[in-house]
């Protein structure tokens, strides 16, 4: 039984330029043994690192410990999220949901973590981690304290990795519904069903950026539950929620009841026939907030995905009142920020008003962002101004 892998100059090259991952390709020797982790090699037999093993995986190893004596046991587990934990601390005088672990970025490969009051949502998404499961959610428990755990490992990507796609709880109990406070502003969170882990707690700084600067009229396209809307009411006389799914946008309405709004509207559309339709008719919004679906889903796609972004900035530009704000975002890894901001440049071109750019965003604290491992990395934003 061989519990080693050897690999290439191009791999060694990869993890020293601070990139965990090495590809099946870059694998010479790999080892005979089930998933789990294994001791990397070079060439020579020098040890390099200990790394989490996926046979079946694209992604054959993930680098975890450079530290030959390092034992990857339920105590490193600990030890790695009570550091990612500490990482966020202040966190909780804000909100009391945010992202513990973000995978590479915090030194736990392929594990997501989230914190949702007194519960843990959890995603371990590659066949090495899985092997851990028991000893991750004995640490979870332990630093966070939570009532319950549940893990959302119904992600595509757990198929690449030959594991099975499930949502199950793992401790105590976890419900249908936690009430998510965040800069004051309530939401109810759907762990069991909701996008991602329950909700979009990568918005929240932009959120609450948005809610800051809103006034009069406003509008919140791609709605979903509503969180931008619920923060532009604070400030604004009025706001309409849209979005294109029913589901989404009765889950909002009840999210602005537990907040006691009054001024939020909720209209079921396409975001691009209503904006088309508002540019038509001479509307005038004083903020509005672009936050789409990934348009671009692969690398292939993302000339009609620039296409898609243009279309509704261009026309959310020709619809801003004067003095007027955007806040525009993009959570496709594949769209880069220099990309975006391309765009939005074109944008502006072809609107023909003064586009003062206020602020470019990303994502939170608590979404860390690596240089060397830009798939930490797929968030970015935009506060607008039009001048004239
Ligand atoms: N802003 C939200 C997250 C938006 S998720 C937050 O901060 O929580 C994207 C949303 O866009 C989903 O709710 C989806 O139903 C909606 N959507 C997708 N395509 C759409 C379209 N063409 N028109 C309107 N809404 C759309």
């Amino acid at each position: 039984m061989r519990d080693t892998a050897k690999v290439t100059a191009k791999g060694v090259r990869r993890w020293q330029s601070g990139h965990p991952w090495i590809y099946r390709s870059d694998v010479m020797t790999a080892p005979d043994v089930g998933p789990g982790v294994v001791a990397v090699l070079d060439n020579r037999n020098r040890f390099l690192g200990w790394a989490l093993w996926s046979p079946k995986s694209e992604i054959s190893l993930r680098l975890l410990d450079v530290d030959p004596d390092a034992v990857i046991d339920g105590e490193w587990w600990h030890e790695q999220i009570a550091q990612a934990a500490s990482r966020r601390i202040g966190l909780e005088t804000i909100t009391n949901a945010y992202r513990i672990v973000h995978g590479e970025a915090d030194g736990c490969p392929s594990l997501v973590c989230d914190r949702y009051d007194r519960w843990a949502v959890v995603q371990l998404m590659s066949a090495g981690l899985e092997v851990f499961r028991a000893e991750i959610v004995a640490a979870i428990v332990e630093v966070l304290r939570v009532d319950g755990i549940l893990a959302r490992n119904d992600v595509p990507l757990r198929a690449k990795e030959g594991l099975a796609r499930e949502t199950v709880v793992l401790h105590g109990e976890v419900p249908e519904e936690i009430e998510v406070d965040e800069y004051t502003v309530r939401y109810l969170a759907a762990p069991w069903t909701g996008q991602k882990t329950g909700a979009f707690l990568d918005q929240r700084e932009n959120r609450h950026i948005a809610g800051e600067h809103a006034r009069g009229r406003a509008l919140d396209t791609f709605s979903y539950h509503g969180s931008f809307a619920l923060h532009l009411a604070q400030k604004a006389d009025n706001v309409i929620a849209l979005d294109s799914s029913e589901q989404a946008l009765a889950r909002a309405r009840i999210n602005a009841d537990l907040n006691g709004l009054t001024n939020v509207d909720f209209v079921e559309a396409n975001a691009f026939d209503y904006l088309r339709d508002r540019e038509r008719e001479g509307a005038e919004f004083d903020f509005i907030v672009l936050d789409p679906p990934a348009f671009a889903k692969t690398r292939a796609s993302i000339p009609g995905a620039l296409r898609g972004y243009k279309e509704i900035n261009l026309r959310a530009m020709r619809i801003l009142a004067p003095g007027g704000k955007l806040f525009t975002a993009s959570c496709s890894f594949h769209l880069a920020k220099s990309l975006f901001l391309e765009m939005l440049e074109e944008a502006a071109a072809d609107s023909g008003r003064r586009v003062a750019i206020r602020e470019v965003r990303g994502q939170p604290i608590d979404h860390p962002e690596i240089l060397t491992i830009p798939e930490t990395s797929y968030l970015k934003g935009a506060l607008l101004e039009a001048l004239d």
